[in-house]
C-alpha cells in the first residue's frame, strides 16, 4: 500500500502523529533480529530487557518522574482505566469520583460503566466547563467529598487544546487525602511536565500522540500510591502489568520521549507560531467564524474553529479534495448528528458546533502548508454556505 504521505497536508496530530524517523531506526532491530523474550535467562533475551530499562529512563526523564514509577501499557485508554479502577479497588468504601464533562471517551465512558465493571454503585460528579472550556475552581473544591476515591481530570483537552490547572487541582485533592489522576495523552511532549514537584498520583500517556507508534502507552504511578493491577498475569513491569512487553514500541516510545525533551521549547514555539498564523488568518478571512476554547490557556499546536451555518463533515470532505487532513467536532458518522460533547458542554451554539474543525499541527508542518490551507479554506466555506438553508436565512 502506498499512502503517499508526502502529498497530504496533515493537520490532525491530536488524532495520531507521524512516527519520527529516529524512532523507526531505534525500533527496527527489535522488529527483526533482536526478537528474544526480555524475560528469558539467556543473553539473547536478557539483553532485550536492558533496552526496556533504558526506555523507562527516557520516559521518566521527560515526565520528571522516577524510573520505577513508569509502567508500560498498550495505550492511553488502558492507562486511564488502570488508574481509575485501581483507586476504586484500593478504597472500596469510597464510591465517589470527580471528573469533567469534557474528558476523552477513555475516561468518560469508563465512568459511565463503573457500576457494571466494579459491581458497586458509584456517584460521579462531572464538572461543568465555562464557555471558553476552562474550569471553575470553586465548583471543583465544592465537589471534593469525604467519600471521593479519585479525581480524574485531563491535562489538556483533545478537541480544543484547553489546558486545565492540574497542578493546583492535584494539590487540593492531596490535602483531602484523595488520589489524583490526569489523562495527559495530549499534553506530554507539548508542554513541560515535572511530576517530581507535583501531587499527581497517576498520569496516562500514549505513544502515538508524540511521534511513537500506536499500541504503546504509559501509566506513571507515584511512589507510595496504592496500586492494584488491571492486567494481572506474568511478573512483567514488576507484577504491575502482565503481558509480554511490546519491546519495539517501548523502545520507540523511549526514543520519542528523548526527542520531545530535547526539542520541546524550540519546536513548540515554532509550531505555535504556525498555529497562531493559521488561526488568525482563518478568523480574519472567513466571516462568522469563531474560536472554540481559551485564547491562551491552550496547547501550542491546537486550534478549534467554528464556521457557522455549515456542516463540519461537509467541510472535511471538501478539504480532503486538497489532501488536507483535520477533524470535525460533529459526529454524523455515529448517526446521531450530535455535535461533540466537549462543544456542547461549552455551550457553543448549535449552528457553530456543527461547523467546527480542529486543526492540530506538529513539528512536521511547514509555513507553506499553512499558506495553502489559508488559501483553500475561505472558498470552501463560501461554496458550502451557498448551499446552506441556514446561511441563506441569515
Ligand atoms: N485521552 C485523550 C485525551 C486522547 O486524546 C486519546 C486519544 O485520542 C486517548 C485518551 C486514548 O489514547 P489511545 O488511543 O492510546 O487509547
Amino acid at each position: 500500500m502506498n499512502c503517499e504521505a508526502d502529498k497530504v497536508i496533515y493537520m490532525d496530530n491530536n488524532a495520531t502523529t507521524r512516527i519520527a524517523p529516529e524512532v523507526v531506526d531505534a525500533m527496527m532491530p527489535f522488529l527483526t533480529d533482536c526478537y528474544g523474550n526480555p524475560s528469558s535467562m539467556y543473553n539473547f533475551g536478557g539483553q532485550v530487557g536492558k533496552v526496556i530499562t533504558k526506555a523507562r529512563g527516557q520516559v521518566a526523564k521527560l515526565l520528571g518522574a522516577e524510573d520505577s514509577e513508569v509502567i508500560f501499557t498498550s495505550c492511553g485508554t488502558e492507562s486511564d482505566s488502570t488508574a481509575i479502577l485501581s483507586a476504586l479497588q484500593a478504597f472500596p468504601e469510597k464510591r465517589h469520583i470527580v471528573t469533567t464533562r469534557v474528558e476523552h471517551p477513555a475516561v468518560k465512558n469508563l465512568c459511565e460503566n463503573l457500576d457494571r465493571l466494579t459491581g458497586h454503585k458509584h456517584r460521579v460528579t462531572r464538572l461543568q466547563v465555562e464557555s471558553d472550556g476552562t474550569l471553575d475552581m470553586a465548583r471543583y473544591e465544592e465537589a471534593l467529598a469525604d467519600d471521593t476515591a479519585i479525581v480524574s481530570v485531563m491535562w489538556a483537552n483533545n478537541e480544543t487544546g484547553v489546558i486545565f490547572p492540574v497542578e493546583k487541582m492535584a494539590a487540593m485533592a492531596k490535602e483531602r487525602g484523595i488520589l489524583f489522576h490526569t489523562d495527559a495523552v495530549q499534553a506530554v511532549g507539548k508542554i513541560p511536565i515535572n511530576l517530581g514537584e507535583l501531587d499527581i498520583d497517576f498520569l496516562s500517556l500514549s505513544g502515538h500522540k508524540l511521534h511513537a507508534p500506536k499500541g504503546v502507552g504509559v501509566l506513571c504511578v507515584k511512589r507510595g500510591t496504592p496500586f492494584v493491577p488491571f492486567l494481572a498475569g506474568g511478573h512483567q513491569e514488576e507484577g504491575r502489568r502482565g503481558g509480554t512487553e511490546n519491546v519495539a514500541s517501548i523502545v520507540g516510545l523511549g526514543k520519542a520521549c528523548e526527542l520531545a525533551g530535547e526539542k520541546m521549547e524550540e519546536e513548540n514555539s515554532r509550531v505555535k507560531k504556525m498555529r497562531d498564523r493559521l488561526e488568525e488568518g482563518l478568523l480574519a478571512s472567513v466571516p462568522k467564524s469563531m474560536l472554540n476554547g481559551h485564547k491562551t490557556d491552550r496547547l501550542p499546536n491546537t486550534t478549534n474553529v467554528s464556521f457557522e451555518f455549515v456542516e463540519g463533515e461537509a467541510i472535511l470532505l471538501h478539504m480532503n479534495l486538497y489532501n488536507i487532513c483535520a477533524s470535525s467536532g460533529s459526529a454524523c458518522t455515529s448517526g446521531s448528528l450530535e455535535p461533540s460533547h466537549v462543544l456542547r458542554a461549552m455551550g457553543v451554539p448549535f449552528t457553530a458546533a456543527h461547523g467546527s474543525i480542529r486543526f492540530s499541527l506538529s513539528i512536521y508542518n511547514t509555513d507553506a502548508e499553512v499558506d495553502f490551507v489559508l488559501e483553500k479554506m475561505p472558498p470552501i466555506i463560501a461554496e458550502l454556505r451557498k448551499m446552506s438553508p441556514f446561511w441563506k436565512a441569515e
